[in-house]
């Protein structure tokens, strides 16, 4: 068959073939799973800032949405049925049932969550439609740090929305100041507490998500997160002990739709994945900064 110049096939570092493609293309998908033999699907590609969301709605349900149904068509014409879907806290808004357990409802306060929740609605139609599917909707919480060896991580696009990006990009003098969006909630010291995640556990839950759906049929939905709760001070803090950096700050208004506090109750995944979060606060703050030096070359506008 000929190639479709619009999937670009590269080799990575360790020999494994990366196709780069676009998955509004059902297409290019095809083409993809023509060329290759596929057992199960990760998805993580989706757009992922909530403010963006807000003021693009369209852009998200397009990417998170339109390419998820084209992809889930195509690997049900190609029998694949193994499906890892990135789904996030998000979901679950602005809930007072802290920590949060799978059981508690979704509702998603902007587009970039509603997408989430519409995901989640999707494959659970579709499983009840086709008990053959296997499927892990993994809800992250805030993934934050890099891989310990400093040469994998993320690179935001512009201007970072994320609070450990900032934090590194003003420890690097990249930026001047970093904004704390409120002091007056009600938790430990008025800022707002999350569920922090360093990236390489969050990864390892994948991979023990995988495995279950190889012994396994069904839907199985998982909070990935530590269970513990950081508030934004408690960051800066930890970050510049680690670190032996200062990261100059400024309290400002609330965030608008900011929940105050968003932690997991992590007890399922580790029931029923035998996985559970092993790296500390201190880990993901000596990452992060890590990676940031390794980026360190990159100027981005103040
Ligand atoms: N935050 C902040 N300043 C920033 C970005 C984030 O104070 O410039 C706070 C935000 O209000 C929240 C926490 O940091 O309490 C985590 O925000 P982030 O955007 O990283 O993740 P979210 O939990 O909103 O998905």
């Amino acid at each position: 068959m000929k190639k479709n110049p619009k999937v670009s096939v590269i080799m990575s570092e360790y020999n494994t073939p990366v196709e780069k493609l676009d998955l509004l293309s059902k297409f290019d998908i095809q083409q993809v799973f023509q060329q290759n033999e596929i057992d199960a699907v990760l998805h993580f590609a989706a757009s992922k800032s909530v403010n963006e969301s807000v003021k693009n709605p369209l852009k998200y349900y397009k990417n998170n949405i339109s390419s998820m149904v084209n992809l889930l068509e195509v690997m049900k014409d190609f029998n694949v049925k193994k499906f890892i879907f990135s789904s996030s806290a998000a979901v679950y808004g602005s809930t007072a049932q802290q920590p949060i357990s799978e059981l508690v409802d979704t509702q998603a306060m902007n587009p970039y969550g509603q997408t989430k929740v519409i995901g989640e609605d999707f494959l659970n139609d579709l499983y009840i439609s086709d008990n053959e599917w296997s499927i892990a909707v993994l809800r992250y919480f805030n993934p934050i740090g890099a891989h310990e060896s400093g040469l994998l991580g993320e690179q935001p696009n512009g201007t970072p929305n994320n609070l450990m990006p900032l934090i590194t990009q003003v420890a690097s003098k990249k930026r001047r100041l970093l904004y704390v969006f409120g002091n007056d909630y009600n938790t430990i010291d008025g800022t707002g507490v999350r569920d922090y995640i360093h990236v390489v556990d969050l990864a390892k839950g994948h991979v023990s998500a995988v495995q279950k759906l190889f012994s396994t049929h069904g839907l199985h939905t998982y909070n990935l997160g530590t269970g513990e709760g950081y508030s934004v001070l408690e960051i800066i803090n930890t970050f510049e002990k680690v670190n032996n950096v200062d990261i100059a700050y400024k309290i400002v208004d609330r965030r608008a739709g900011d929940p105050p506090i968003c932690f997991a109750n992590p007890t399922k995944a580790k029931e029923e994945l035998g996985w559970s979060a092993e790296r500390t606060l201190e880990d993901m703050c000596r990452d992060s900064w890590q990676w940031e030096k390794t980026l360190e070359n990159i100027i981005l506008p103040n």
